[in-house]
């Protein structure tokens, strides 16, 4: 139960982050998700959440590849909300390209938003935790925080970078009643994910059931894909009395990869 405890989720209006937002506003948590979009529909669907849920759910916009931004939406979050108790840094994007061909500027957001993004709201965040008494950051990290895959330089050193944070988070923390902990998802089924199988279905011309098995859960050993709900579930157990002495560490939710 989460009731009282107010969650800030980084990069939620879809996929990870919203299936973590709904998870913990069904436990009582009063979420607020975010992008940097700012559409109508962004604003529905914490309505929606809220609605859902019976929690107290907003939407703030901020931009995860401004540091600024990233800090004025824990504080405006905390603000609206009374708290910044559950941090969760999720918002994160891809680039596929060989090292000599990857676009600087690729390099420098997938750093920024993947990365940078989450020191900088774990800054904003923790001198609120201290004065709750309580906190919780959730990294969601990767597969790819663990090891590694060719063409994915900037994703590999951001998610690699994001275990590092995490851990040196725990130890600053380490005897205050506030734990951090990395999510290490290997393939969820998104919408992202989602949407690419037709077009693998056509370049390699596989069925989809074949695309899945042999391309997208190549490396996964369990071949099935976790679900955004069970990375919820993840998020909410770290946020329950059983997880207190669980900081500085990583779960990996990737059906055998990284045991591979
Ligand atoms: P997604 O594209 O559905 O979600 C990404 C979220 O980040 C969206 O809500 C988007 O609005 C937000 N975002 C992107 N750029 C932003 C910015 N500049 N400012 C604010 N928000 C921004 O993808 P997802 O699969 O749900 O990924 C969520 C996280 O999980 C990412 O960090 C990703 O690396 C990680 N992850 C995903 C998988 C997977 O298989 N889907 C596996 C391991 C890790």
């Amino acid at each position: 139960n989460l009731k009282g405890k107010t969650a800030i989720v980084t990069g939620s209006n879809s996929g990870i982050g919203l299936g973590v937002a709904r998870e913990l506003a069904k436990l009582g948590a009063q979420v607020a998700i975010n992008s940097f979009t700012d559409r109508e529909e962004d604003h529905a669907l914490a309505r929606a959440l809220s609605e859902e849920t019976g929690a107290r759910v907003i939407y703030v916009q901020a931009d995860m590849s401004d540091p600024a931004q990233c800090r004025a939406l824990v504080t405006r979050a905390a603000e609206a909300l009374g708290g910044a108790d559950i941090l969760v840094n999720n918002a994160g994007i891809q680039h596929v390209a060989r090292i000599e061909e990857f676009p600087v500027e690729k390099w420098n957001a997938i750093l920024a938003i993947n990365l940078s993004s989450a020191f900088h709201t774990t800054a904003a965040a923790l001198p609120l935790m201290r004065k709750a008494g309580w906190g919780r950051v959730i990294n969601i990290a990767s597969a790819h925080g663990l090891t590694a895959s060719p063409f994915k330089s900037a994703y590999v050193a951001a998610k690699h970078g994001v275990v590092g944070l995490t851990k040196v988070t725990a130890l600053e923390t380490a005897e205050e009643p506030i734990t951090a902990n990395a999510i290490c998802p290997g393939y969820v089924l998104t919408p992202l994910v989602e949407a690419q199988i037709p077009d693998t279905m056509e370049k390699y011309g596989m069925d989809r059931e074949t695309v899945i098995r042999e391309v997208l859960l190549e490396r996964q050993p369990s071949k099935r894909f976790a679900t955004v709900e069970q990375i919820g579930g993840v998020a909410a157990f770290l946020c329950s009395d059983a997880a207190e002495q669980i900081t500085g560490t990583t779960i990996s939710v990737d059906g055998g990869w990284t045991a591979l």
